[in-house]
């Protein structure tokens, strides 16, 4: 099927998942009523966007995706109409935005590596920032007024008191984290100037999969710690690199909060819920509240994989701070947000299915053509 300009229109059945649970539950008022919603989900071929497509067809929303694949994959698009672009193509928004009269926008598309931030910082001020500049723009000439966004814990900076919480002052220590801090400031003054009104959402340590294991993080070159040990359990890559040993921590090791990919799209429902509603622009952290070392994090997965992963100290990676642990009570308190997966043993076992699933894709590949050359 083509939609619009040619654009492919995917409309695969979705298998019922966790959004299921939250309509039981009668969580939401607004994104199932009076129709069907439509959702522009700008990144949704990347590794949260995707999640989030899947749970929005499976909330019945109309959804279209933006993504111009510079790290997304279409492997991972199961629903709703994919458009090929990016938000620097202003004819293309005009294009999308005048085909659709979106009820909100979901800005999945950023880059995230702190690491390359540090060094390629006008990289992440042309994608993050300047590209996000360009949406609003759309969304100011279109009059769409509600948005989600993409935020990080990376904006707190190094904490000075833990558990985080969204009073904690934003002070980031790299490029990422600034640049979507200035977004978020950006949002502030959108409201006060058009009455937009958003929700930025402040990730933790995204990790995990679906459990039907079609969708998972999918990042070339990896450079994120739970899908790297996964590797490195099944023999992809000889060794797992640890990145600072001298930190002020119980191991050296910095410590994370793991948030599940499904409870972050979870979170974005029950904010998109709201400000359907007529709700206010906020700001919530999405995490887990529970905090493990880079060391306990690869315990974890020796435990999961039963696979013994080779571990080789390194320097610490700039940009780094010690400590994330968040505090996600106002989501829970405001938006009635409950997390599934609290246990890290469980989010790792998700993405260990997911990863399973692609070296077995791969080799029936392999397989498959081996036997076509063979006939
Ligand atoms: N990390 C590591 N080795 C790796 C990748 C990551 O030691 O190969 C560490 C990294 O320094 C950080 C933690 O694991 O302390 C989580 O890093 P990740 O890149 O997954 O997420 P981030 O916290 O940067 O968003």
């Amino acid at each position: 099927m083509v939609g619009l300009n040619g654009h492919e229109l995917i409309n695969k059945p979705n298998k019922p998942n966790k959004l299921n649970e939250l309509n039981k539950l009668n969580k939401l008022k607004y994104v199932m009523t009076n129709g069907d919603k439509k959702i522009l989900v700008v990144g949704g071929a990347g590794y949260i966007g995707a999640h989030m497509v899947r749970q929005l067809v499976n909330a019945r929303c109309d959804v279209v995706i933006l993504d111009n694949l510079s790290t997304g994959s279409r492997k991972l698009v199961h629903g709703g109409e994919f458009v090929q672009g990016s938000l620097g193509d202003s004819n293309l928004l005009d294009r999308v935005f005048g085909a659709h009269p979106f009820d909100a926008v979901m800005h999945f598309a950023a880059f995230s590596q702190v690491g390359e931030s540090m060094n390629q910082p006008l990289k992440y001020y042309r994608n993050n920032l300047a590209e996000t500049v360009a949406l609003l723009d759309a969304m100011v000439r279109h009059d769409v007024k509600r948005f989600i966004f993409s935020s990080t814990a990376a904006v707190y900076g190094e904490p000075v008191e833990i558990p985080i919480t969204e009073l904690h002052p934003c002070a980031p220590t790299n490029p990422y984290g600034a640049t979507k801090l200035a977004v978020e400031h950006m949002l502030a003054d959108c409201d006060a100037a058009y009455g937009l009104k958003y929700t930025a959402l402040r990730y933790f340590n995204a990790a995990g999969a679906d459990e039907s294991g079609e969708i998972g993080e999918l990042h070339d070159p990896e450079t994120h710690l739970i899908p790297i040990v996964l590797k490195a359990a099944t023999g992809q890559i000889d060794h797992i690199q640890v990145f600072g040993t001298d930190y002020p921590t119980t191991d050296g090791t910095c410590i994370r909060d793991y948030v599940h990919v499904n409870d972050l799209a979870q979170a974005h429902l029950l904010a998109l819920d709201a400000l359907l509603g007529g709700g206010e622009s906020a700001v919530y952290n999405l995490g887990s509240s529970n905090g493990y070392s880079v060391k306990e994090v690869i315990g974890k997965a020796e435990v999961v994989t039963g696979k013994k992963i080779a571990v080789v100290e390194a320097q610490r990676r700039p940009g780094d701070p010690a400590i994330l642990i968040a505090s996600s009570e106002k989501i829970k308190r405001e938006l009635g947000w409950t997390p599934a997966y609290e246990n890290l043993e469980k989010i790792i076992r998700t993405a260990w299915n997911w990863h399973l699933k692609q070296i077995l894709n791969v080799q029936h590949r392999t397989l498959n053509s081996l036997c076509s050359a063979i006939l």
